[in-house]
C-alpha cells in the first residue's frame, strides 16, 4: 500500500514537470517568424511623440491581428483585438507600440544580429511583446486552442510617456477580464516576474494670500511666497506608508516690489501601495491646516497617475505556477520583488478584479539605453511560458 502510494506520488510529480512537447516543437517553429516580425517592427521607428512611426507600427501590428483573425477596434492608435473562443475565462494580453527613442536612432544604433543577441531600438522594450502575443496567438490558434470566452489583445502607443491617452482604456479592459498578462521585456540574465512597480503622481500645493506695496503697506500683505516655504518645509519630511513626495517646482510672485498673492509648488510622488495617494493625500492636509501667515489659505491636490502595480495574493500563486511551466523546460524563472519603472499593469490590475502579471517578454538587456538587445535562445521558451499561462488559465476554476 504504501508503495503504490509513494509510486503514485512519484508519477503525479513526474506529470507535474512533464514538457508539453508538441507546444514545445511548436514554439521552436515559431522563432523565425517571430524574429521576422521583430525584424519589421525595430525598422520602423516608433518614438512616444514621433506619430508618423507610431501609426505605421500601429498599421502594421491591426493587420496583423486581423489576419489572426480578431475583430479589431483601433482609437487613437491603441489597437484593441478581440478574439471569442469556447471556453469560459477572459484572457488579456497587453505590449505596447512606442520607444523612448528620438526619429533617426536607426542610423545610429542599426538592427543587427551578433551571435545569440538582436539589436535595435525598443527590440525589447517593448516590440519583443508585441512579437510575441503575435505568434503566441498564431501558434495556439494554429494548434487548435479556444479555452478562452474572450481573448483580448491591446497595443498601446503611449506607455514611454505614462500611458496618458491609453491608460483609462487598459484600466477599464482589465477590469472586464480575469487575466492579464503584460509583456514587458525580461531580463537577459536572470529572467523573472515582477511582484511591483512604483505608480506616479504629481503633488500641487497652492498658497493664496494678499498683494500688498512691499515697500509702502507689506504689513497689510499676506505673503503667499512666505507661507509656501513654511508649507514646504512642514510638508518635506511627511511620511506615510506606501508613498514618497519630493517637492521639485516652485513658482511665486510677479514683480519685486510687491508683497505675492499667490504661490505654487508641484512636488513628485511616487506610490508603492493602492492606498498611498489617499493617505498621503490626507497627511498633507492636515499638515497645511497650521499657516504661519495668518489669513493665507494652502491647498493641496494630487493628480494621479499611473497606478503602481502589486501582484495581488492570487497573482502570486500565478506566479509559482509560471515558475512550474518554466521548470518543465528546465528553465528558471525568479520573482523580482520590485522596480522604480512603472509598468501598464498598474492599469490593468487597478480594479483589483483581474489577476494580473507582468514581463512576458522576451529576455533581453539595455533597454532604454545604447545597446538593447534580445536573446534569440529565450523566444521558443517565451512563446511556451505565455502559452502554457494562457492554456492554464483558460482551464482555471
Ligand atoms: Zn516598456
Amino acid at each position: 500500500m504504501k508503495k503504490l502510494l509513494m509510486a503514485a506520488l512519484i508519477s503525479a510529480a513526474a506529470a507535474a514537470s512533464a514538457a508539453d512537447h508538441g507546444l514545445l516543437d511548436a514554439a521552436r517553429g515559431q522563432q523565425e517568424p517571430l524574429l521576422a516580425t521583430l525584424k519589421d517592427l525595430v525598422l520602423m521607428e516608433s518614438g512616444s511623440s514621433d506619430t508618423a512611426g507610431v501609426t505605421r507600427v500601429a498599421d502594421y501590428s491591426e493587420k496583423r491581428l486581423k489576419a489572426l483573425g480578431a475583430a479589431v477596434e483601433r482609437r487613437d492608435n491603441i489597437l484593441t483585438g478581440r478574439f471569442t473562443g469556447k471556453g469560459r475565462k477572459r484572457i488579456m494580453l497587453i505590449a505596447h507600440m512606442d520607444t523612448v527613442y528620438q526619429p533617426g536612432i536607426l542610423a545610429s544604433q542599426p538592427y543587427r544580429v551578433d551571435g545569440n543577441r538582436v539589436y535595435g531600438p525598443g527590440i525589447a522594450d517593448d516590440k519583443s511583446g508585441v512579437a510575441l502575443i503575435l505568434h503566441t496567438v498564431e501558434m495556439l490558434h494554429a494548434r487548435g486552442w479556444r479555452d478562452y470566452a474572450q481573448l483580448t489583445v491591446i497595443f498601446n502607443p503611449d506607455e514611454e510617456i505614462g500611458s496618458r491617452v491609453s491608460g483609462e482604456w487598459i484600466a477599464t479592459q482589465g477590469a472586464q477580464h480575469d487575466f492579464v498578462f503584460s509583456c514587458e521585456p525580461n531580463g537577459a540574465q536572470l529572467e523573472g516576474i515582477l511582484m511591483s512597480a512604483s505608480g506616479i503622481a504629481t503633488a500641487n500645493m497652492t498658497v493664496q494670500g494678499r498683494a500688498s506695496h512691499a515697500g509702502v503697506s507689506a504689513k497689510t500683505g499676506r505673503n503667499a511666497l512666505v507661507e509656501l516655504s513654511h508649507q514646504i518645509m512642514q510638508t518635506k519630511d511627511i511620511e506615510v506608508p506606501g508613498a514618497q513626495l519630493n517637492w521639485t517646482r516652485a513658482n511665486a510672485g510677479l514683480v519685486t516690489n510687491q508683497i505675492p498673492a499667490s504661490a505654487t509648488a508641484l512636488g513628485d510622488v511616487r506610490l508603492s501601495a493602492a492606498d498611498g495617494l489617499t493617505r498621503l493625500q490626507q497627511a498633507l492636509r492636515d499638515k497645511v491646516a497650521t499657516p504661519l501667515v495668518p489669513d493665507t489659505v494652502t491647498t493641496i491636490d494630487i493628480e494621479p497617475g499611473r497606478p503602481p502595480f502589486i501582484a495581488s495574493e492570487a497573482a502570486r500563486a500565478w506566479a509559482a505556477k509560471a515558475q512550474a511551466i518554466y521548470g518543465e523546460i528546465d528553465r528558471k524563472l525568479a520573482l523580482y520583488p520590485g522596480t522604480g519603472g512603472g509598468t501598464d499593469a498598474g492599469y490593468a490590475g487597478r480594479s483589483g478584479k483581474a489577476i494580473v502579471l507582468e514581463a512576458f517578454g522576451l529576455a533581453g538587456d539595455g533597454v532604454h539605453a545604447k545597446d538593447e538587445y534580445i536573446t534569440i535562445d529565450s523566444v521558443a521558451p517565451r512563446l511556451y511560458l505565455l502559452s502554457r499561462m494562457m492554456q492554464e488559465a483558460g482551464a482555471s476554476q
